[in-house]
């Protein structure tokens, strides 16, 4: 696995199939994605979520590659300009017009995927508050949680409520991943975190 540092964390799986790419960075990072990437063409992109930070490059790699671009089927709608974003940050004008700078991925790359479906060997997992089709990818005691979680200094913690489409959904998914059988989080911002600590954030949130 190795793992760019764009504005949120994206990360290259290597898999039998081919490397997997999951998340894309923001709009004014392709430039920087496609450096990280070199002579490396992903045969697919998986995206988290449909927050500007993680889907920025999608539209552009799958212009270059023409590659299959999974996603949940609650975020598909926003990733291919269907629905509109809510506003990020949440103030008016400014706000829906960063949340939808993305150019919208076509229809035809989109692959929904749902809890328990298997891309390229990792297994899907629904991880959903915020946003409603959040997803995360498990493998052999690794998960990327993405933005169901983030680890400040003091460890990890779900996303702030000005950014979430649903907080208490997001305490409840932040008790599935404790409950999950990992030895490592890696997650959307910040260094990789420990089940333990997952487990301390779950007691603390009640959950
Ligand atoms: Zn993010
Ligand atoms: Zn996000």
């Amino acid at each position: 696995m190795k793992v760019f540092s764009l504005v949120a964390n994206t990360y290259l799986l290597d898999t039998p199939e081919g490397p997997l790419l999951v998340d894309s960075g923001l709009p004014g990072e392709n430039r920087k994605l496609l450096g990280h990437l070199g002579d490396m063409k992903p045969a697919a992109l998986l995206l988290t979520h449909h927050h500007l930070d993680h889907v920025g490059g999608a539209r552009m790699l799958w212009e270059r590659l023409r590659l299959p671009i999974y996603a949940h089927p609650l975020d598909i709608p926003f990733i291919c300009g269907v629905q509109r974003r809510p506003p990020f940050p949440p103030i008016p004008w400014l706000g829906d017009w960063v949340a939808n700078s993305p150019k919208p991925v076509p229809g035809e790359a989109l692959r929904p995927v749902d809890e328990g479906a298997l891309v390229m060997g990792w297994q899907v997992v629904h991880l959903p508050g915020h946003t409603p089709g959040q997803i995360g990818l498990y493998k052999q005691g690794v998960l990327i949680a993405a933005d169901a979680l983030r680890v400040g200094p003091r460890g990890p913690l779900i996303s702030p409520a000005m950014v979430n489409h649903d907080t208490a959904e997001a305490r409840r998914t932040a008790g599935k991943i404790a409950r999950l059988d990992v030895q490592i989080i890696h997650v959307g911002h910040g260094p990789p975190t420990t089940p333990e600590a997952v487990r301390a954030l779950a007691l603390r949130l009640g959950v």
